[in-house]
C-alpha cells in the first residue's frame, strides 16, 4: 500500500476543470460527479455549493479558493501555482468552478498556464447559469418569432461595465432579435439600462434571477427602463444574471395581468 501511495507521489497526477453548474447538486453531469469523488484535492470557488463540496472523497483536501470566510479571493498567479505543485506532487486535482468552467471562469487562464507546464488538462462541462436562470422563469432562450439568438455578456469586464460597449449590443439584439444575458451585472445595472436603452425600446421585458436553481433562489421581472429600480426595490444582489428580451414577453404579460387582478381585488 505504502509503496504504491510512494510512487504515485512520485509521478505526475492529473488535473480536471470540473462545472459545478449552477448550485443544485443535482445538476451535476455524471462526469463531474465522478471527477469530483475522483479527486485528492479540490480547490473550490465561491460559487461551488457546500452539497457539491461535500460529494468529495472524506480524505480529500478541500481549498477554498473564493472569497469565502471574509478573505479577498486568491490571487488567479496563486491558485494557478497551487494547482501546478498539486499536479506535480501526484495528486487527482479538480478545479471546480460554478456553471460552466469555461463562461467567465478565467479557465482560459489556468488552462494556458498548464499547458504552457506540459500538464495535459481535462475540462468537464457544467450547465451554465445563464442557461439556469432561463430556466427558472419557464421561458426558452431562443424562440422562432422572437429570439434567432443569444448573447452571453459579462456585465464586469475588466476595466468596468464601461468597456463593453452597450450601445452596439442593444442595436445588435434590436436588429438581429437577440436574447442577451449578462452575468456579473447587478452592481452596474444602471449605466447598462441607460446604454441599452440607446437600442432597445424601453418597454423590453427584463428579468432578475438571483441564485438560480438554489432553494434561495428569487426572482423579479419588468421592462428595460425599470431595471435598476426593480433591483433596488426587490434588494437583488450577486449572484444574479439579468436576462434581456421579447423572449420573456409572455412572463410580462402574464405579472401585469396578475397585478392589476390583486390591484382588482384591492379596489374591490
Ligand atoms: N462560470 C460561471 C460564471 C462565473 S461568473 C457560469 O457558467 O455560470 C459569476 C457570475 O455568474 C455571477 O456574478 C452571476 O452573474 C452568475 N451566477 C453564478 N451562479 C449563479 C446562480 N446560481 N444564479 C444566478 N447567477 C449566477
Amino acid at each position: 500500500m505504502d509503496s504504491g501511495n510512494h510512487l504515485k507521489k512520485n509521478s505526475l497526477g492529473s488535473c480536471t476543470l470540473v462545472g459545478a453548474g449552477p448550485g443544485d447538486p443535482e445538476l451535476l453531469t455524471l462526469k463531474a460527479l465522478k471527477a469530483i469523488q475522483a479527486a485528492s484535492v479540490l480547490l473550490v470557488d465561491d460559487l461551488v455549493s457546500d452539497e457539491i463540496v461535500a460529494c468529495a472523497a472524506p480524505g480529500a483536501r478541500i481549498v477554498h479558493v473564493g472569497k469565502r470566510g471574509g478573505c479577498r479571493s486568491t490571487p488567479q498567479a496563486f491558485i494557478e501555482k497551487l494547482m501546478l505543485a498539486a499536479v506535480r506532487a501526484g495528486e487527482t486535482v479538480v478545479r471546480l468552478k460554478g456553471g460552466d468552467p469555461l463562461v467567465f471562469g478565467r479557465a482560459g487562464e489556468e488552462l494556458e498556464h498548464l499547458q504552457a507546464a506540459g500538464i495535459d488538462v481535462t475540462v468537464v462541462n457544467g450547465i451554465t447559469s445563464g442557461l439556469a436562470a432561463v430556466t427558472a422563469l419557464g421561458v426558452p432562450l431562443t424562440h422562432r418569432e422572437h429570439a434567432h439568438g443569444v448573447i452571453f455578456i459579462t456585465g464586469h469586464a475588466q476595466g468596468g461595465a464601461s468597456d463593453i460597449d452597450w450601445k452596439a449590443l442593444a442595436a445588435a439584439a434590436h436588429n438581429a432579435k437577440l436574447t442577451l444575458v449578462i452575468y456579473m451585472g447587478v452592481s452596474s445595472a444602471r449605466r447598462i439600462q441607460d446604454q441599452l436603452l440607446s437600442g432597445l425600446p424601453g418597454d423590453t421585458p427584463v428579468a432578475v434571477v438571483q441564485n438560480a436553481s438554489l432553494a434561495q433562489q428569487r426572482h423579479a421581472v419588468c421592462t428595460l427602463a425599470q431595471l435598476q429600480r426593480t433591483i433596488e426595490q426587490e434588494q437583488l444582489g450577486s449572484p444574479s444574471v439579468i436576462v434581456v428580451g421579447n423572449v420573456l414577453r409572455g412572463l410580462a404579460a402574464a405579472q401585469l395581468s396578475a397585478t392589476s387582478v390583486q390591484r382588482r381585488a384591492q379596489l374591490g
